[in-house]
């Protein structure tokens, strides 16, 4: 087997893949320690398959109204089971991430509600959502006010300030787990866990609501076991395994589910409605690779940390630090080096590896930005990509990879661009 001369077709020098070989030789027990956790998550996942009585006739989908469509109505039985709810919401009808957390959010909140994030900022496009940036349409418009605590120094909990701000108004937490594109650390489940636990401790009735978006099975347990009322995240994530090709999923109480099911359809109609057409297949068995898959990325992830940080770049997290979720980021110092990064993701992808990425001005960013993607489903950031605003100080954010092999060829890719254009060289 002459995997040298295969890599060295596919633009990967002996240098580069030398460097690579011996760095992840120190990384073989981490690997087994992901391997151990992907076990773990599969045989919940097959566990809660087998009590749900999934058959081939769950595959099967429904046209028109969608009544009576057991596949659907079966699969959010099992995501129930799998992240701990009482019930789920699992539909092709929720468009993304933004989208599912939009409609947890304005389904659950009533005017004169207030709504909380104790964790900072969150994601960019729930800006819009809250109405933290005007926007049609957004909670604030309907007369949801919206308060937010900062963390201390970007990483812990201000206890206090969260203290002060739960007031009579307050009705529904969000707590974003994944940092998204902020320099915070990502939030463990455990730590999760513990900001509920005071929250609910000044008051009980709080909706606790986490957007587990890159989170899912990343560990062994989910939010909803440590106290969490509603996690929310999209299928082209992490729980579609890379082959759910749409939607998104709310899972949790019975009541906030309920709502928002309500919400997504018709008050009367709730989740009786709603046609799968042919997506059952791809959400079941998306949702069966989603374990190995996040490992994939996992290691994909550790392996970029490990290698950036060698060659002297800041890395987020660390090398050695344990995840919480499936996104690196990498501070490149230079537009080239970010450049050059997202090119060696592009080269290496199994689709559109023949284009070369170029920044552009995306909607809602102040900087130019670059993306790269070659991805069977569009968009789908639990395929290997990469993105990063074209400003200091040139972070790249990195995440997915259906397989290892090519999370590891995308990374050796980038080095090796990095490396031809003399940015980085292995000593
Ligand atoms: C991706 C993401 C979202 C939004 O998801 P889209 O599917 O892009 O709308 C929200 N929150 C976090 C933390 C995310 O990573």
């Amino acid at each position: 087997m002459d995997k040298e001369k295969l890599y060295r077709e596919l633009k990967i020098d002996s240098d580069t893949l030398s460097f690579s070989e011996e760095l992840l030789k120190g990384l073989k027990e981490r690997f087994d320690q992901i391997d151990e956790m992907a076990e773990y998550n599969q045989l919940k996942v097959i566990k809660a398959f087998q009590e749900n009585r999934v058959s081939e006739a769950c595959f099967q989908g429904s046209s028109g109204y969608g009544y009576n469509d057991l596949g659907r109505d079966t699969l959010e039985k099992v995501y129930a089971s799998i992240f701990k709810g009482e019930d789920a919401l699992v539909r092709a009808q929720i468009s993304c991430g933004t989208h599912a957390l939009a409609l947890a959010l304005m389904s659950n909140l009533r005017p004169g509600d207030e709504l909380l994030s104790p964790v900072g900022k969150p994601y960019d496009t729930l800006e819009e959502v809250i109405g933290i940036r005007e926007s049609k349409g957004s909670l604030k418009e309907y007369g949801i006010s919206y308060r937010q605590v900062d963390l201390i120094d970007n990483k812990d909990f201000d206890f206090e300030g969260i203290r002060k701000a739960i007031n009579e108004k307050t009705k529904l937490v969000t707590i974003q787990r994944s940092k998204g594109y902020q320099t915070r650390p990502s939030f463990s489940v455990e730590k999760i866990g513990e900001l509920i636990s005071f929250i609910k401790g000044i008051k009980p009735g709080l909706i606790c609501m986490v957007d587990n978006c890159y989170g899912e099975f990343v560990e062994e347990k989910e939010p909803l076991e440590l106290g969490a009322d509603m996690i929310v995240g999209s299928l082209i994530k992490n729980p579609g395994g890379g082959l759910a090709s749409m939607g998104g999923y709310i899972v949790g109480k019975k009541e906030c589910v309920e709502n928002a099911a309500y919400r997504l359809t018709s008050p009367g109609l709730g989740k009786e409605v709603g046609a799968s057409l042919s997506v059952n297949r791809e959400f079941y068995q998306g949702l069966f690779l989603a374990p190995t898959v996040v490992a994939s990325a996992l290691k994909g992830a550790i392996f970029a940390a490990n290698a950036y940080e060698r060659l002297g770049f800041f890395v987020l997290p660390r090398g050695e630090e344990k995840r919480a979720d499936i996104i690196q980021a990498v501070t490149l110092k230079s537009a080239e080096g970010l450049k050059a990064f997202c090119r060696g993701i592009q080269f290496a992808a199994p689709v559109d590896s023949f284009v070369t990425p170029e920044p552009w001005d995306m909607p809602g960013y102040d900087a130019k930005v670059i993306m790269a993607a070659g991805a069977f489903v569009s968009g789908a950031s639990i395929e290997l990509s990469a993105d990063g605003p074209l400003k200091e100080p040139y972070s790249v954010y990195f995440q997915g990879g259906l397989t290892w092999p090519h999370a590891k060829l995308g990374i050796m890719r980038s080095l090796q661009c990095m490396k031809d254009e003399g940015l980085i060289s292995f000593g």
